[in-house]
């Protein structure tokens, strides 16, 4: 309805094409007019508005021929010629290009080749990369946001194979000016065409008025005719919109949905036309609808209809061009020239630029069509890049303050095209070195950041989120201009980089000190200053910084004038500050006799900023100046002077106090926001740049002050020069613990200055030793995967952290098993490089890895000790900086707080204190070990510690040396977690001091070892001794535990069976599996039958722990149990399902299982009292709560399993096995006698009788009995003579139990109202028992498992209770309706009888048949007055036949449907079998009148029998143990398939030769025979009418997955909507039971189901899965879980990266390969239907709750 008014054209105004003149007529009259120009706007202003364009998307036929004629006028003058002809031409002249230069959709999947791409954006289409060397390569894949092009071809974005086989023939650009090989003409017109319309376009596209047209196209006279348009916008909600349209325009929903569609995708849409009036009365509306406190109103414009056409004409034009431009590269070149032309003469931008900035006027379609024209013309061609790059650094920094001001997202914004131009790097160069590119980039950050400038700062408190992320997209600009560095360096390229370089500074300038914060004393910081935006900031900047400094180092000019002007500024910052000071006295500290002065300044009462990165750039360039040697030169440009390290170094230094100090809990005043700070300080995503950094100044200001002074700055910056240099006062506690904190946070510092030598260029190491060592240090905490050990590791500007590099070195990777992922741990050999102090570890790391090492210790039985590792050497420049160990404000600093960890006065000193100091005389002692070791003359050795340490302190009065500290140490019980660090430091001094003795140079080195041995086997001892103390008391302790256990498990008693409850089960069933038997035959059937004993079963209640026999007559256990809908064993899944609601007839099931209905449970036992308390009680508890998300459904009779939280929605009653026992003297007598047709004779008796009797009944007696039927009642009764008992009878709770669970399964199964009196109860029992059996057999065949005694315990107990539960239907239905039952299904064997049921032979599946039958065959026993039963015997008897007639009517059903294509060759033996089928085969010829054409081998029709009838006897098998408990032959619980068949055979009372079977029973089978083969049915599917299905039944699989997930992600994107043509991304899904593709979560394919709106996901499920759904998303790269319209879930798909993760919603994007175990694991899910019960844990767990019908 909606489609059909969906625009009704305006009566009196359609347009006559056939008036229109003639193209080439136009084209004659255009080229003898006085200009072009005229003739084609004219042309336009009288032609464009009869085209009735309604909009700018509705493609109305007469329209597109009116713009078809309106094009081929323009073509005609193009090609002086037919353009058909004119288009062959071009196509045939033109040669392909070697550049691919496809534009991705949103959506679509790019690659990129982390090996050989320059830098991610570097992409390759799908085509191209499966074309490409990089498949083999370490690829990425992503998802294009949309815009792009693929680089395929482009030789600057690849290193090596830049172009793939498809395009590596293309013609290279080596074949000049393809302009001059048009036809003769067609170039000038082009060139002359193009720029008149192209003006055209760019006047209409550009035109500001609503209500006139431009001069050249106003029309004679005016009309009153308006659009009202609707833009988009980015605020207002899809619903939202689709309201206000409904109300304001009075349509319908679905058109108000149309339009709110193509709004969002065009940008613009005219909602209604007519006359100015009610244009703007519709306006009103709308605006009234719309304007709220809230929100603005939605934009609304009145244009004039005829501004309207002719910019949807100008839209028209630019595609056109696209299209024409693609035919040859010569007309692209000339379009591309006259759009970049600048008018001669006018100081206008050339035509694209003018365009390019209206950019944010144009709404989005228009955006799209120009931005995709600038890709496929533009980009296109070198030269022409390279032009169109200078128009766009030209106007870059406009057109960035525009798109700040948009409100269109990134991607269809003019500004998204930087990334194609920046990117390339003879490009960026050019634009560099002769456009000032980073000046302008940078001035335009500066510009954009004004706003937030705060007296020459930057400060941002309060800011809008989404400007700011506007903003920060320069930056990324800033970064793809500075990938590629200059291989060589021009002057000019050297002046343009530094003009840029110093307005960086300034950028940086306003970034020092910027947001300082001061410590809040007393009071807590009442608002939370902002700090994220200054860190995003310095986040996006940390590249851009690293970036630039490798710039600067490529050059040494450069770098020392880099450093020089950084100097500068910086100082000029740090004089700016100090002068705030100016007031402030310098005074002197002195300690051990050195002295410095320097300003008083305390951090923890002035303000201090964490943004550096002024100091830090100059620590980085210092770096680089020690590295490459320039720092020899430093003199010429930074005179030392002028260099004043204090200085430098001070605000870096007052950044790390900081750090100390809320370590020290100084500042909790000042709240999260500080917090934060500090942890982001030291984040990976930002230390390079800041905290590194600032250890890098340090450790500069270190190499270059002498030592003493350089500590005792540092100390009074920490605020403990008094703590060092005076004797302890009494403080308060918390002070006390404060100091002890800010001085174990010195001595580390002192212990990073010192140690941290890994970087290039401070120590001597390659940029791998640095990426090693943080892996070894990250495993040291544990084994990692891959993904978090690269999250952690420090990226470059290209996203690489040089992780797989190293990896390899130091640890292995350890698999992963079917869940979770795989680890890599740390190879052995690695762990003497840790460093506990590494500058890396937060303190939770660093306590984690601590304890992980001593463990690891231990367990090697070994020292606890972690000493410093050995360090690599300093670059020379730093080489200073090792003296500190050696200083005497260090040893003073030691030896103090050695002093007082020995003299413990107070709490002066903590364990950590210690444990850092002992670290530091470590390292000190190593060096001097180093240099005593590396030096021949002692003179050269500057080192002293030992001698320093061992002599007495000359501070304090009582000072001890070191040494004698640490020996007393080794006694403080406090210490004892250090004693063996304080026995390894000892252990030093000896090893240094025999060093020092050099008794013998050559001996030293044995000496040393001996030393070390001699204590290692003291220790050794020692240790031993503790050790074996140790063991005793754990085996005392565990004595103690396992009593206590004991007696915990007494008291507890129902606890305990908790928790063993499952394995109690276990212990039940072994229980009856070993009661030894009468006559353990193995046989389940007739005369034979095994006997069995009676069950005797033991449950404890999961609710009361109340332990109980199950017994008939007592109250009932009951399962907790979920009943639901199966399509697993469906092949025809599409099929609208139909066996459900009220006029659904159950009794019979079609062979393809349609739909099924199965009973699953989880195996927990309750008692009926207690579930029904604990329902009630959570019926109760939730119905008071309004507003709960429950995750189940208690209308429905939902719960969870108390214990195990699965999914339940009833309950089944547990019910024992009665014994059964042969009297074989009995069995004998009646074998005799009972043959089948005198048990077929009787049964008919009995049936006939029965029906007699119901229609006297049911006729009230009115007609007379039919005497024929009626004349015996002794042949009626003749059925129990030959055995009957009475039935068991059951307690009033089970009878309610029954019922209860009998109903579910008829509600859900039927999918209709409970109604326990409906006739169908029984016969969706008898159903829901055959197909779980089904399932149960199928299950197990899917996981190759033996048919006994595989099947968890949970299903074996169900399996059970529902076999019980559907034989007992008599206490749930009336006698009268199961015989009802009974005689329509024994109409399939016994002719004649009065049912109406006709039902196709091939059209039951004998399984249910057969399960029906046995378990309503009783009810004949049933007489009026007695309820009788039949007994063992007379079951056994029944059971047989029932059970071989039904076969026999399986196996024929198998002779016609599955014996289609028979091989022509003898290939086997024949054999009895053989030889029996092919007689067979011939009788069934013969009653089927020869329609049975072909004649196959005997061999061959055994072979399809048997595979075609072993599924049935392995679910007769499984029914009739669970029926009756005869144990089964040994061979069906045994792995091998061989002899299955037989034991099969056997335990079913089966000849192994089943077509024995038709000879034995001869003279019943044959009229059998004739019936079935005359069965209408038979015959059309023999004449080839019908279809039918063939057995074995094909088994379900999921559908097959790629190996590769980029194929499906290629798939799922050559994959289109076949219900919508636009380009929008869409979200496939692939359902993952039959293949379907689908649009998840699209308005697209939304569909309607019952009067409710469902996502095609959703949709689909209900039929496919019949409300359960599996599909795999294939862009989010997860697995999606659906149950009804409600309830889903998200789980990974099954595919893992080689580092055996998976990678939900692709977020790493590495390559990913099927994982078949995981897969498996999925199919299992689905055929043990555990979907549901998947869905509620996950639920449970996640507590996101979706629309999940919308999907
Ligand atoms: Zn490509
Ligand atoms: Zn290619
Ligand atoms: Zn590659
Ligand atoms: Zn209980
Ligand atoms: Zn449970
Ligand atoms: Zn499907
Ligand atoms: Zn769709």
């Amino acid at each position: 309805m909606a489609e059909e008014d969906r625009k009704e054209p305006s009566a009196g105004r359609e347009m006559v094409i056939g008036r229109w003149p003639e193209p080439e007529q136009v084209v004659r009259n255009w080229q003898e007019g006085v200009d072009l120009y005229s003739g084609i706007y004219q042309h336009f202003m009288e032609y464009v508005p009869s085209v009735r364009c309604s909009g700018s998307d509705a493609k109305v036929p007469e329209e597109e021929q009116a713009y078809h004629i309106l094009f081929q006028t323009l073509e005609w003058f193009l090609f002086g010629e037919s353009p058909e002809v004119g288009f062959a031409k071009l196509e045939q002249n033109n040669t392909t290009s070697q550049l691919c230069g496809r534009v991705f959709k949103g959506g679509e999947t790019t690659y990129s080749c982390r090996d050989c791409a320059l830098d991610p954006t570097c992409v390759l289409c799908m085509d191209c990369f499966q074309n490409s060397v990089h498949r083999n390569h370490r690829y990425k894949m992503n998802s294009s946001n949309g815009g792009g092009f693929c680089d395929c071809g482009d030789v600057e974005a690849w290193k090596t194979g830049p172009t793939c086989i498809k395009h590596e023939h293309g013609a290279s650009e080596d074949t000049k000016n393809p302009a001059s090989q048009l036809p003769v003409g067609v170039a000038e017109r082009a060139q002359e065409l193009f720029a008149v319309l192209f003006m055209y376009v760019v006047d209409m596209l550009i035109w500001a008025e609503d209500k006139e047209l431009p001069p050249g196209l106003q029309p004679r006279e005016k009309t009153d005719s308006y659009f009202c348009v609707m833009f988009n916008d980015e605020q207002h909600s899809f619903d939202h919109v689709i309201y206000s349209l409904q109300r304001s325009l009075g349509c319908s929903q679905k058109e108000a949905q149309n339009y709110t569609i193509l709004i969002d995708r065009e940008g613009r849409r005219a909602v209604k036309d007519g006359t100015m009036l009610l244009c703007q009365e519709t306006k009103l509306e709308i605006f009234n609808i719309t304007n709220s406190v809230f929100q603005s109103p939605l934009r609304v414009e009145i244009l004039h209809s005829n501004v309207v056409f002719h910019q949807a004409f100008a839209l028209r034009i630019l595609s056109w061009f696209n299209q024409v431009i693609g035919y040859s590269a010569g007309l692209r070149q000339i379009f591309c020239e006259v759009i970049l032309n600048q008018p001669p003469g006018s100081d206008q931008p050339c035509l694209v630029s003018k365009l390019m900035l209206a950019d944010t006027k144009l709404w989005k379609g228009a955006r799209k069509i120009f931005h995709e024209l600038i890709v496929c013309s533009l980009l296109m061609e070198t030269e022409y890049k390279r032009l169109f790059a200078v128009e766009f650094i030209t106007h870059y920094k406009q057109l960035q303050l525009e798109f700040v001001e948009d409100d269109h997202d990134r991607n269809i914004s003019v500004t998204a095209q930087s990334v194609q131009i920046f990117t390339v790097p003879t490009l960026a160069r050019h634009l560099i070195e002769e456009h000032s590119a980073l000046r302008i980039i940078i001035e335009a950050i500066i510009e954009l950041f004004s706003e937030h400038m705060d007296n020459g700062k930057l400060h941002f408190q309060s800011y809008s989120q989404e400007k700011l992320l506007r903003k920060q997209m320069v930056l990324y600009d800033l970064k793809y201009v500075l990938i590629s560095k200059p291989p060589v360096w021009t002057d000019r390229q050297r002046e343009h980089f530094f003009e840029g370089f110093k307005t960086f500074l300034r950028l940086l300038k306003s970034m020092q000190n910027m947001e300082p914060v001061s410590r809040q004393i007393g009071q807590h910081l009442e608002i939370e200053p902002e700090w994220e935006p200054a860190f995003t900031i310095q986040m996006l900047l940390k590249c851009i910084l690293s970036m630039v400094q490798e710039w600067c180092a490529s050059d040494e000019q450069v770098l020392l004038r880099a450093y020089k002007e950084c100097h500068r500024v910086l100082s000029q910052c740090n004089n700016e500050c100090s002068q705030r000071n100016a007031r402030k006295q310098y005074n002197t500290l002195t300690m051990c006799g050195h002295s410095i002065s320097l300003k008083r300044y305390l951090v923890s009462r002035e303000s201090v900023s964490i943004h550096l990165p002024l100091s830090r750039l100059l620590a980085g360039l210092h770096v680089h100046l020690s590295k490459s040697g320039a720092i020899n030169k430093l003199e010429e440009f930074v005179p030392s002077s002028e260099f004043h390290v204090e200085k430098l170094m001070d605000h870096p230094l007052r950044c790390l106090v900081l750090m100390a100090q809320v370590s020290a809990d100084m500042w909790r005043r000042n709240g999260f926001s500080l917090v934060n700070q500090v942890y982001y300080y030291r984040n990976v995503k930002w230390r390079e740049e800041m905290f590194d950094k600032d250890i890098i100044m340090l450790q500069i200001a270190a190499s270059i002050m002498d030592s003493n002074r350089f500590l005792i700055f540092i100390l009074s910056r920490y605020e403990l020069f008094e703590v060092f240099s005076k004797p302890p006062v009494a403080r308060n506690k918390d002070v006390i613990q404060q100091t002890n904190v800010l001085i174990e946070e010195l001595l580390h510092l002192i212990i990073m200055v010192v140690g941290e030598r890994y970087v290039p260029g401070v120590g001597q190491v390659m940029k791998d030793d640095v990426t090693l060592r943080e892996v070894i240090h990250l495993l040291c905490i544990e084994p990692m995967p891959h993904s978090e050990l690269a999250k952690l590791l420090p990226e470059n500007e290209n996203n690489e952290t040089g992780l797989e590099n190293v990896i390899h070195q130091v640890a292995t990777f350890k698999k992963p098993g079917l869940s979770g992922h795989g680890v890599y741990e740390l190879k052995p050999e690695c762990l003497k490089h840790f460093n506990l102090f590494f500058y890396h570890y937060y303190k939770s790391q660093q306590t984690k890895a601590e304890e992980e090492q001593k463990k690891k210790k231990k367990q090697a039985n070994s020292d606890e000790a972690l000493p410093p590792p050995a360090v690599s050497q300093f670059f020379p420049t730093f080489a200073m900086v090792v003296n500190i160990l050696n200083c005497d404000v260090f040893m003073l600093i030691l030896r103090t707080v050695l002093q007082r960890a020995a003299d413990s006065i107070g709490q002066l000193c903590s364990e950590a204190m210690v444990q850092k100091t002992l670290h530091l005389i470590c390292m000190a002692l190593q060096e001097e070990q180093r240099q005593l070791e590396g030096v021949i003359a002692e003179e050269d050795v500057t080192f002293e510690v030992y001698l320093k340490a061992t002599r007495m302190g000359s501070s304090a009065v009582n000072a001890e040396s070191i040494l004698s500290l640490l020996e007393k140490l080794k006694h403080v019980h406090q210490l004892d977690a250090q004693k063996d660090m304080i026995i390894y430091t000892l252990q030093m001094f000896d090893v240094v001091k025999k060093l020092r003795e050099k008794s013998s140079p050559g001996s030293a080195d044995f000496e040393i070892q001996r030393a070390n041995e001699c204590v290692q086997d003291k220790d050794k001892a020692e240790r031993k001794r503790k050790a074996d103390a140790a063991k005793l008391y754990r085996q005392k302790i565990m004595a103690q535990m396992s009593a206590m256990q004991k007696n915990f498990i007494e008291s507890n008693k129902h606890l305990y069976e908790k928790v063993t409850e499952a394995q109690k089960q276990e212990a039940i069933i072994t229980e009856d599996d070993s009661i030894p038997l009468a006559a353990d035959s193995g046989v389940a059937l007739g005369p034979m039958q095994g006997a069995t004993a009676a069950e005797k079963i033991l449950l404890t209640c999961i609710l009361c722990q109340e332990e109980q026999e199950v017994k008939t007559d007592e109250m009932a256990m009951v399962l907790a149990a979920c009943v639901q809908r199966s399509t697993a064993l469906t092949k025809k899944r599409s099929r609208i399902i139909t066996n459900i609601g009220d006029n659904c007839d159950p009794i019979i099931m079609h062979p393809d299982l349609g739909c099924g209905t199965h009973v699953g449970s989880c195996g927990h036992v309750m008692h009926a009292t207690c579930w029904q308390k604990y329902f009630e009680a959570v019926q109760n508890s939730t119905r008071n709560r309004i507003h709960v998300e429950l995750s189940f459904d208690l209308e429905n009779g939902e719960f969870l399993c108390p214990l195990c939280k699965a999914l339940c929605n009833t309950v089944i009653p547990v019910i024992p096995l009665q014994a059964h026992s042969l009297d074989s003297k009995d069995t004998e007598t009646i074998a005799d006698m009972l043959t089948l047709p005198r048990w077929l004779e009787n049964v008919l008796a009995r049936i006939n009788g029965l029906i007699a009797s119901g229609t006297k009944e049911e006729e009230n007696s009115l007609v007379q009995v039919n005497p024929v039927l009626w004349k015996n009642p002794v042949e009626f009764r003749s059925i129990l003579s030959f055995g009957v008992q009475s039935p068991v009878m059951y307690s009033k709770s089970i009878v309610e139990m029954l019922l209860l669970f009998a109903t579910a399964v008829y509600r859900v199964g039927l999918k209709v109202d409970p109604n326990e009196a409906d006739p169908r109860v029984s016969l969706m029992a008898w159903s829901a028992c055959a197909f779980t059996i089904q399932s149960t057999e199928n299950v197990l065949h899917d996981e190759d498992k033996v048919l006994f005694g595989s099947l968890p315990d949970r299903q074996g107990v169900s399996l059970k209770a529902v076999l019980q539960f559907a034989a007992s239907q008599r206490v749930v239905t009336s006698a009268k309706v199961i015989q009802k039952h009974l005689i329509r299904l024994l109409s399939v064997f016994v002719p004649h009888l009065d049912v109406e049921d006709n039902w196709s032979f091939l059209d039951i599946d004998f399984f249910h048949l057969m399960v029906s039958l046995v378990l309503a065959f009783p009810s004949l026993y049933w007489e009026e007055t007695v309820e009788l039963q039949p007994s063992d015997i007379s079951c056994a008897f029944n059971n047989l036949y029932l059970f071989h007639l039904v076969i026999m009517a399986h196996i024929v059903q198998i002779l016609f449907t599955s014996t289609t294509d028979c091989p022509m060759e003898q290939d086997e033996e024949e054999n009895e079998e053989s030889r029996s089928a092919a007689e067979l085969y011939e009788t069934l010829q013969e009653y089927t009148s020869r329609s049975l054409e072909s004649k196959p081998y005997g061999w061959y029709l055994w072979n399809c029998v048997k595979c075609g009838i072993t599924p049935f006897l392995r679910c007769s098998a499984l029914f009739f143990n669970f029926l009756l408990g005869v144990p089964p032959p040994a061979d069906l619980s045994k792995g091998s398939s061989e002899g299955q068949f037989e034991a099969l055979c056997y335990y079913l009372a089966l000849p192994t030769n089943l077509f024995q079977l038709f000879h034995d029973y001869k003279d019943t089978v044959t009229p059998l025979l004739q019936r079935w083969c005359s069965d209408s049915s038979v015959q059309s599917f023999l004449k080839g009418q019908r279809t039918s299905v063939c057995y074995p039944r094909e088994r379900n699989q999921l559908i097959d997955l790629p190996e590769d997930y980029s194929s499906l992600l290629n798939q799922g994107c050559q994959h289109s909507c076949p219900r919508s043509s636009d380009d929008e991304p869409k979200n496939f899904a692939l359902c993952m039971f039959c293949g379907a593709m689908l649009c998840s979560q699209s308005q697209c394919c939304r569909e309607e189901v019952n009067g409710e709106e469902f996502g095609a996901c959703a949709a689909h499920a209900i039929n496919c899965g019949s409300g359960l759904g599996l599909f795999l998303r294939i862009r989010d790269c997860q697995v999606l879980l659906l149950a009804g319209k409600n309830r889903g879930c998200f789980i990974p798909a099954p595919y893992l990266d080689d580092y055996g993760e998976t990678d939900q919603l692709l977020r790493r994007g590495n390559p990913l390969h099927l994982c078949t175990e995981r897969y498996k694991k999925l199919q299992q899910l689905w055929h043990q239907h555990r979907i549901l019960e998947e869905i509620t844990r996950n639920q449970d767990a996640n507590q996101i709750i979706f629309d999940w019908q919308q999907f």
